[in-house]
């Protein structure tokens, strides 16, 4: 059992506990093999070939004509008038025949495995259920299918029509491609309506991220009241400049959004709310620490600089701006009111002595939390609010739990309670417990 946890995602492991399940490809890995093994085949579908023939036609959709077609050859005289129709209507009468599935590896490719890496992480080939033939395997459960394939945030196509606001945003996991919203959606069910909850944070660059000190912009220029919350950035980043950092996805090549920096002076313990000293911080800065332990030395992003002008070079924004910025940001503490942001006067501090601090923040996509409309069983439902058999969607290819809004950080852990718990309560139902 521990391998099926260790090749699943957080829903289906849990699902996996109590029922017969399929969920698609890395199913028919070798490290898969027990759950395979568990699935039921009913005694009905194998001896009722005619229904097990309309189930393949159905899931072929069409192909079955296609092959009647492909199998015309021996009857190339005959003329055209006479269509294959009474083939195809005399199929169960031949039904003793064993169902041959169609072969759908050109149209629908699980994953290309030559196809160029959507991110710069490692990713490697999903493994398509087909035979040795390369033919795709059809299997049958009979207590219920459970799709629990994560979210869509590498299909750009999905992100583009059901959440577009993180289209420009770079993406924290991969092979996170939709298919189990697909597969559900092509069994009938209704995807969520907009806007699609996302989850979007940033806590690998620097310490202290909700702290309000200054923020700014890649073009140096302060932007928003700081003390908004980390939580809204993924909100208001959309509207600034896009900037071509480091784990910039493949499908950013002009650079992505999310970006911003955190200016601070080397006073801040005596301002800041949560401060971090200097010699936990200093393992945030690339290189200044040999092999640094806690940290994703690909994702740290914080900078120590004895004057501005030094801190934007390694910030990577003009000097100019940013000594501008900091000028105003100084007058505007000084007067005690920030009259251009309207934070709070408490977190108004000056940016005065050196060495000044640079964190240059990368916000991502780390979940869409978003999929098609259930019931409290994880069951799928239609347009019309139906359920449909046997289809289950848990985690986050399971829709309608944070009502559109963003990602709720003040609740910890919603995201994996809620994957764990539907992929439980839908074993369940399916098991008929
Ligand atoms: C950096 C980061 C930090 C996070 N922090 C938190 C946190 O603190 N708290 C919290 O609650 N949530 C957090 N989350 C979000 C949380 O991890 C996810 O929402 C949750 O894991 C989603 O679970 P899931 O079961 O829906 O999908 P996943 O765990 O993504 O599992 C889906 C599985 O399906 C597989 N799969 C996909 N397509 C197919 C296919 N066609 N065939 C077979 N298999 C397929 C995938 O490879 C994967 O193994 C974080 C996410 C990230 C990236």
């Amino acid at each position: 059992m521990k391998a099926i946890f260790r090749i699943l995602g957080t829903a289906a492991a849990v699902a996996a506990t109590g029922a017969a399940i399929v969920i698609m490809d890395k199913l028919l890995n070798e490290k898969a093999a027990p759950i395979i093994e568990s699935i039921e085949f009913p005694e009905e579908a194998e001896k009722d070939d005619a229904e097990a023939a309309k189930t393949a036609e159905a899931y072929a959709e069409g192909e079955a004509k296609a092959e009647a077609e492909a199998a015309a050859p021996a009857e190339e005289t005959a003329p055209a008038e006479e269509p294959a129709a009474p083939e195809t209507e005399a199929a169960p009468a031949e039904a003793a025949e064993p169902v041959t599935l169609p072969d759908l590896s050109e149209e629908r490719p699980v994953c290309d495995p030559e196809a160029p890496n959507p991110n710069p992480v490692e990713a490697g080939p999903a493994v398509a259920p087909k035979d040795e033939n390369g033919k795709y395997i059809q299997f049958n459960a009979s207590k219920g299918v459970i799709l629990a394939t994560g979210d869509y945030m590498n299909n750009e196509a999905m992100v583009k029509r059901w959440c577009p606001d993180v289209d420009g945003y770079d993406k924290k996991q991969y092979q996170k491609t939709g298919d189990g919203h697909i597969m559900a959606i092509d069994a009938g069910a209704k995807m969520e309506n907009l806007g699609h909850t996302k989850m979007m944070h940033d806590f690998d660059s620097g310490l202290m991220y909700e702290e309000p000190f200054l923020y700014v912009n890649m073009e140096g220029k302060r932007f928003c009241n700081e003390d908004t919350g980390f939580v809204y950035m993924g909100n208001i980043t959309k509207y600034l400049p896009r900037y071509n950092g480091a784990n910039v996805d493949a499908n950013h090549p002009d650079g992505s959004l999310g970006w911003y920096c955190q200016i601070y002076d080397s006073d801040y313990m005596s301002y800041a709310n949560s401060p971090v000293p200097e010699q936990v911080m200093t393992k945030y800065i690339p290189g200044a620490v040999e092999n640094p332990q806690g940290v994703f030395t690909n994702l740290i992003d914080t900078y120590k600089a004895d004057t501005i002008e030094e801190l934007a070079a390694l910030l990577d924004v003009p000097a100019d701006e940013l000594q501008k910025t900091i000028d105003r940001y100084n007058e505007l503490c000084d007067q005690g009111t920030d009259a251009d942001f309207g934070k709070k006067s408490a977190y108004m501090h000056k940016i005065e002595k050196a060495p000044f601090w640079g964190v240059r923040k990368h916000i991502r996509v780390s979940s869409i939390d978003s999929g098609v409309n259930t019931n409290a069983n994880g069951q799928a439902l239609d347009a019309d609010g139906k359920v449909i058999e046997g289809l289950y969607c848990v985690g986050n290819v399971g829709g309608v739990f944070y009502g559109g809004a963003d990602y709720p950080f003040h609740q910890t852990g919603l995201s994996l309670g809620r994957c764990y718990t539907f992929g439980m309560l839908a074993a369940k139902h399916a098991m008929g417990k």
